[in-house]
């Protein structure tokens, strides 16, 4: 290979929204505002023994190594450049963190401002602090996400400031990338495919996006879709807002989602389910794949704890493919990951200590 480094490309000749051009609305006239995200790895996992017995293999898209470290940038590259299409000087969302997340981000890219309704005391560390550095305006309310939402829906109504929640459709088109990458790379679409559920944009924009491909006979199949919602914040598999939804999995701890109908849509058309999985599920699912070498945050795990459980009920036929959406970076909750991990004591800077202590 050689380099040729007269002419750097720009940073917009990367990400998403170049990429998948022609299936996204976008024109010329579209100021592409891009942090070069998309096209996260895939990778085959080694276990669980369950799957590996009976030929499932089992992938994870891990969407983490976006440059914010969630999904969330998929949709706000779109969100943002659209906004700014429209001539839009100021963007708002709601916010379990992430999406403040990417919203800073984009919103500095773009050089409008960006403000951010949080509920209080239940954003991850990482995200709060990554959003404050990158110049967003953060309003923390005394209520939870769903609150957050209608308030700043309110708020964008009555203002020219741009609404960057998933309720903006950009956002679900930026978002269906990933099933063009997944299809793409597995060369057709998976049997299934398993993700954590929240405000249920994201469920929303995996079928649009496989359904896409399939309508226009990219493909000849789509899959079935496994939507995982964490027990104390179940509001769809309950069949009922949950007035106060509680779940360690914060990225998913929404009580009343805005794409709820969209979800049953994705779940029946698909021939699918959505379930709920304990926050100990999670925890176990969250620490079996940091041993696969992905460090996801705790609502990731979400779509890998029911999807081995559906594995482990017999649920999913031998020899199927099964991906599993890991929406979000370790990183971000820190302090999740801190009560798990244990840290030795120090012990001497001495060759013997080392040895010792290294147990080998
Ligand atoms: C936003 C988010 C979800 C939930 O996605 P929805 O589109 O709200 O259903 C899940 N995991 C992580 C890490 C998130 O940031």
């Amino acid at each position: 290979m050689t380099l040729t480094l007269e002419k750097p490309s720009p940073l917009h000749a990367r990400g998403l929204i170049h990429r998948w051009r022609d299936r996204l609305p976008v024109t010329d006239a579209t100021p592409i505002i891009s942090l070069g995200e998309g096209d996260t790895p895939l990778v085959e996992l080694r276990g669980p023994p369950e799957a590996r017995e009976r030929g499932i293999k089992v992938y994870a898209k891990y969407d983490g190594a976006n440059p914010t470290g969630s999904f969330k940038d998929r949709g706000m590259t779109m969100a943002v450049s659209k906004a700014l299409e429209g001539g839009a000087t100021a963007i708002a969302c709601a916010s379990t963190g992430n999406t403040s997340a990417a919203a800073a981000a984009y919103a500095s890219r773009a050089g409008v401002e960006c403000i951010i309704v949080l509920p209080a005391g239940y954003v991850a560390a990482g995200k709060i602090a990554q959003t404050i550095l990158m110049g967003a305006k953060i309003v923390q309310i005394e209520g939870n996400f769903d609150d957050a939402l209608r308030l700043v829906r309110e708020m964008c109504d009555s203002s020219p400031v741009a609404l960057v929640n998933s309720v903006n459709p950009y956002r679900i088109e930026g978002q269906k990338t990933i099933a063009f990458e997944i299809c793409d790379e597995l060369g057709s679409a998976p049997e299934y495919h398993a993700l954590p559920v929240g405000n249920a944009g994201n469920i929303t924009a995996h079928w649009q996006g496989y359904t896409e491909l399939f309508n226009d006979g990219t493909t000849s199949s789509r899959p079935k879709i496994l939507g995982f919602q964490a027990a104390g914040a179940a509001p769809i598999v309950l069949g009922h807002a949950v007035e106060k939804p509680e779940t360690i999995a914060t990225a998913i701890r929404i009580g009343n989602p805005a794409s709820w109908c969209y979800a049953l849509i994705a779940r029946d058309e698909s021939n699918g389910v959505i379930e709920s999985v304990t926050d100990n599920e999670i925890l176990t699912a969250y620490q079996f794949l940091a041993r696969e070498g992905l460090f996801c945050e705790p609502a990731s795990a979400a779509s890998f704890a029911g999807a081995r459980r559906m594995i482990r009920e017999g649920k999913i036929p031998d020899g199927s493919r099964l991906v599993c959406t890991l929406t979000g970076h370790g990183l971000k909750d820190p302090g999740t990951a801190g009560k798990l991990a244990n840290l030795p004591d120090a012990v001497p800077a001495t060759l013997e200590a080392v040895i010792k202590a290294a147990g080998i």
